[in-house]
């Protein structure tokens, strides 16, 4: 039987919180399989292994982290520490060193929940971000010049490559095959006169490979009314690195909040292992309490296994956590119920169990 080895990190705040109802429920959804084997590698990599050590993981992170067949991440960022080192220390380099250059970002409306929008049409969304995770208007290019002069100004270069754009939009177009067809492109050509155009041209040269495809093109501020006015309209929706990340806090407020927001950075090709985490941060405000909602998590663990070839359990677990929703007694409070984390993940569970 093939075992899958997965490195967690389950972080800070309330990341632990939630990965230990995601493991629990991968367990449960593993053993009805029966069909393949994960073993966890629990990783103290956080904000309060930083304040002992003075980084967010040990030297040779990288190179254990290259071993696992997974990695399963909570949420890092503590108010004591700063946003740019736990992010630029442990995400970032974990997504550039394994070409995890496709933030995926599914934002379908399960059953059970209701979109905040009231328009009948947004009863059926399914659709899912296609976010640019590797380069973009997300450099390290840049600094101040002139500090301290009344010229004083901060530059930052965006970096579009032909290679990083191809690759990315050949994810998304190949994903638009396997579901309803159609990508929207989000650009921005008629502001930065020099990267978007060039964006929408690589797209435009890789579409020639998926006829069967309907592209369309949207400036990004059009493209944002379409996800309150039409989102029933979207299939795939490619972006950039800093407009897939607006894109999809937007997306998962349509489908329910960040509660219920899954995300993988994924490696298509498979050659490093891919990382899944739920889209929310660590969320000091509720941390400690035992009331984040862990669906986020639990789903994220679901997108994992169907990275890992196993979409019929993935599948499986969706189901239960629509199951979960849709009886409406065991929620927590981000959707309107009291339960605990711990109450929902043991739903999810006797779900899996015990399918209507
Ligand atoms: P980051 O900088 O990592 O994005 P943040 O503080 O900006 O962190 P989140 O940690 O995602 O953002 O939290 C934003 C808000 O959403 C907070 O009020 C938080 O309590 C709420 N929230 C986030 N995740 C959950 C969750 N799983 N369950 C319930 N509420 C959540
Ligand atoms: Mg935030």
């Amino acid at each position: 039987m093939r075992t899958h080895r997965i490195a967690v990190i389950p972080g800070d705040g309330i990341g632990p919180e939630v990965v230990r109802e995601g493991v629990k429920v991968l367990e449960a959804a593993t053993t009805r399989a029966g069909t393949f084997r994960l073993e966890f590698d629990w990783l103290p990599w956080n904000c309060s292994y930083y304040r002992r050590h003075g980084r967010m993981m040990p030297k040779d992170g990288i190179e254990q982290l290259r071993a696992y067949d997974g990695i399963y991440l909570g949420a890092v960022g503590d108010p004591s520490v700063p946003d740019h080192v736990s992010v630029w220390q442990l995400i970032l380099p974990i997504r550039k060193a394994f070409q995890q250059y496709v933030n995926l970002r599914p934002a379908k409306l399960l059953a059970g929940l209701e979109s905040p929008l009231r328009h009948k049409e947004a009863r059926d969304l399914d659709f899912v971000i296609v976010r640019e995770n590797t380069e973009g208007e997300y450099s390290d290019i840049g600094g101040r010049l002139h500090p301290g002069t009344p010229v004083e100004m901060a530059v930052q270069t965006s970096v579009f490559t032909r290679y990083g754009i191809e690759r990315v939009a050949r994810y998304a177009l190949s994903l638009a095959r396997r579901r309803r067809g159609r990508v929207a492109v989000a650009t921005k050509s008629n502001g930065l006169a020099h990267t978007m155009p060039y964006w929408d041209e690589v797209i435009r040269s890789c579409r020639v490979e998926f006829p069967d495809v309907d592209v369309s093109f949207y400036h990004v501020d059009a493209l944002s009314t379409l996800f309150v006015l039409r989102p029933e309209t979207l299939d795939v929706v490619l972006a950039t690195n800093l407009f897939g990340d607006i894109l999809s806090d937007l997306g998962a407020a349509v489908v329910g909040g960040l509660g219920v927001a899954p995300a993988g950075n994924i490696n298509p090709e498979k050659r490093f292992p891919s990382m899944f985490e739920p889209v929310h941060g660590s969320a000091p405000d509720i941390a400690g309490k035992g009331i984040a909602n862990p669906i986020a998590a639990i789903w994220s663990g679901a997108m994992m296994l169907e990275h890992l070839g196993h979409p019929e359990p993935a599948a499986e677990v969706v189901r239960a956590i629509e199951q979960v929703l849709a009886e409406g007694r065991v929620r927590t409070r981000d959707l309107g119920g009291t339960a605990s984390t711990e109450e929902v993940g043991d739903a999810v569970v006797r779900a899996l169990e015990h399918p209507r």
